[in-house]
């Protein structure tokens, strides 16, 4: 099962301590992490296996919703900012659209990402 991680500038610290924080039911479940190119770095920098993608701006949350809707990813936690604005807000809303259209468990933050990561063996 692949899972996409995603998180703006001023919320990569909480992704970071949440994957930490979840690493064992992520490691448990035989999971492969994607993220958006910076978000990944920073979650490799603290020992977790992740592929990256294209940063965000440069399209990475593009690429992301191409293999939600390829089939390839089954979840996406995306930690978004609502308090900043971002120049790719159209590959955010198109991200969160195709998840919606292929009925992908999609988090907008860490209350309901770990909400869905309790639920995993719901999805799989
Ligand atoms: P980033 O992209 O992980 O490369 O910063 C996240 C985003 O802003 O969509």
């Amino acid at each position: 099962m692949e899972i996409a991680i995603i998180a703006h500038d001023g919320k990569k610290a909480d992704m970071v301590q949440f994957i930490n924080k979840n690493k064992h039911l992520l490691e448990k479940e035989n999971i492969k992490l994607i993220a958006t190119g910076t978000t990944g770095s920073k979650v490799e920098a603290v020992g977790i296996k992740v592929k990256k993608m294209l940063s965000g701006p440069l399209g990475g949350d593009a690429q992301i919703a191409a293999r939600v809707a390829e089939g390839k990813t089954q979840m996406v936690l995306f930690f978004k900012d609502p308090n900043s604005s971002h120049p790719h807000e159209p590959d955010i809303n198109m991200l969160i659209r195709i998840c919606d259209v292929h009925n992908i468990p999609l988090a907008t933050n860490k209350a309901t990402a770990q909400l869905l990561l309790f639920g995993l063996d719901e999805i799989k």
